[in-house]
This record gives structure tokens, C-alpha cells and sequence, in this order.
């Protein structure tokens, strides 16, 4: 019979008596691989069975693939739920994480959220323009409400005149009354700009920090005393 290494491919002729009945293992002279032959007349084309520790050694590898591929699969899936965690607190806390890291509101705004850093809304203002004599006056009234879960330590307001192409012209800050709001809770704030620019066409406000209020110019209108009902005085009765 012709026996070809299946490593290198050299052919050798032996006589079938030297592989015997049951086969036998060969080595290939050139190479020196080793390979059972089976004897001539055994057409099977299958692999003599490995031996049984060759199998149980197989299956322990087999179960330990298994093992790594779940626990690959294990911490893939706690990935993705450490991040979906992650996201959805970045989502729900947001108002609380730009309050302590105002950089990232930007980046919040990258994905179309817009963050309300303070717990508040502005909830309707009222804008009327006078004039004092000829001086234009424009006064801003407005409410903001609490629509977070929380008391809110009430921030700054700014307010922005801007002109018909949305350039700022004249900037003013106030405080909100009161200084603290309960959830739901209303507060108001306004500011008097006088001389109003001309060009004021639009208004725009915003929350900022107490810190970010430079200190309020003197008091704008003081109440009409005129308008209050006269104050008894207790000692002028009994003359
Ligand atoms: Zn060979």
C-alpha cells in the first residue's frame, strides 16, 4: 500500500503485512510526524477514537469555553446596565448635575436637553414702558414657580433688553421674593430700566447665581407714602 504523511505529503510504499491487522502508528522518515495507518482493507475514513482521557480533558475545555463565554456575556450585559443606570441618571439628575458642574450643561445641550440648574421656571412677566417726562422707562414684573420635588434656594434673575436682532442693549439683575421656595411655591421678581434703550425690542431672562448678582443699585421706586392710610398715633388721643 502507498501511506502519504499528511504533514509533508511524502509517499512510501510498505507492504501490507507491516501495518498488520489492526493498523499501526508510522513516522514519517522525512519529517518525522507520526500518524496511524489503518490496514488495507479498513475504508473507514474516520479518526481512530482519541482515548478516553483525551475526551474527558476535551469536554472540561468544552465546559470551560462555556464558562468564559457566559461570564463574558455576564459582564457585557452588567456593562450595559451600569450604563443605562448611568444615563438615566444623568437624565433625572440632571438639574442637580449642572448644578454642581455647570461645564457639563453644555454638553447636555449637545443632546437637545436644556437643564433647568435651579428647579424653577418663569411663569409669565409683564412688561410696560413708561416715560418720565420724556425719559422711556421699561418695567419688568414677573413670577417664577418652583417645579422641582425640592425648596429652592432662590437664584438671581438676569434680564436682558435686546434689540430686533437679538443684540443685548441694556442688562439688569434682581433678586426673587422670597428667597426661598417650597415645591409649587411662587416667587416674583422685577427691575425698573430707565432710560430704556431706544432699540429695546425684546426681553430675555435667565437664572443666575446670587453670586453672579453684581449689588443692586439703590433701591428703585420707593411705595407712595401718600397712598397709605395715616397711621394712628395712640398719644395724641387723650388731650
Ligand atoms: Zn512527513
Amino acid at each position: 500500500m502507498i501511506l502519504t504523511c499528511p504533514s509533508c505529503s511524502t509517499h512510501y510504499f510498505a507492504d501490507d503485512s507491516t501495518i498488520g491487522e489492526s493498523g499501526r502508528t508510522v513516522k514519517c522518515a522525512s519529517c518525522g510526524h507520526s500518524w496511524f495507518v489503518r490496514p488495507a482493507g479498513d475504508d473507514t475514513e474516520r479518526e481512530p477514537p482519541p482515548p478516553p482521557h483525551e475526551l474527558y480533558r476535551e469536554r472540561m475545555r468544552e465546559r470551560r469555553r462555556e464558562k468564559s463565554r457566559l461570564a463574558a456575556a455576564l459582564s457585557w450585559v452588567l456593562m450595559a446596565l451600569v450604563f443605562v443606570g448611568l444615563t438615566a441618571a444623568a437624565f433625572f439628575f440632571r438639574s442637580e448635575i449642572v448644578r454642581v458642574w455647570p461645564q457639563s450643561a453644555g454638553a447636555y445641550r449637545l443632546f437637545g436637553l436644556e437643564v433647568n440648574r435651579f428647579g424653577l421656571d418663569f411663569e409669565g412677566q409683564v412688561v410696560t414702558r413708561t416715560f418720565n417726562d420724556t425719559v422711556p422707562i421699561v418695567t419688568i414684573t414677573g413670577r417664577v414657580v418652583n417645579v422641582s420635588q425640592a425648596a429652592v434656594d432662590a437664584p438671581g434673575v438676569r434680564i436682558d433688553l435686546r434689540d430686533e436682532r437679538g443684540a443685548v442693549v441694556a442688562t439688569r439683575y434682581s433678586l426673587i421674593t422670597p428667597i426661598a421656595l417650597q415645591p409649587g411655591e411662587a416667587g416674583q421678581f422685577g427691575a425698573v430700566i430707565e432710560p430704556a434703550p431706544n432699540e429695546a425690542f425684546d426681553l430675555g431672562l435667565s437664572f443666575v447665581e446670587l453670586s453672579e448678582v453684581p449689588p443692586l443699585p439703590p433701591a428703585g421706586p420707593v411705595p407712595d407714602l401718600r397712598d397709605m392710610p395715616p397711621a394712628d398715633d395712640p398719644y395724641s388721643d387723650g388731650d
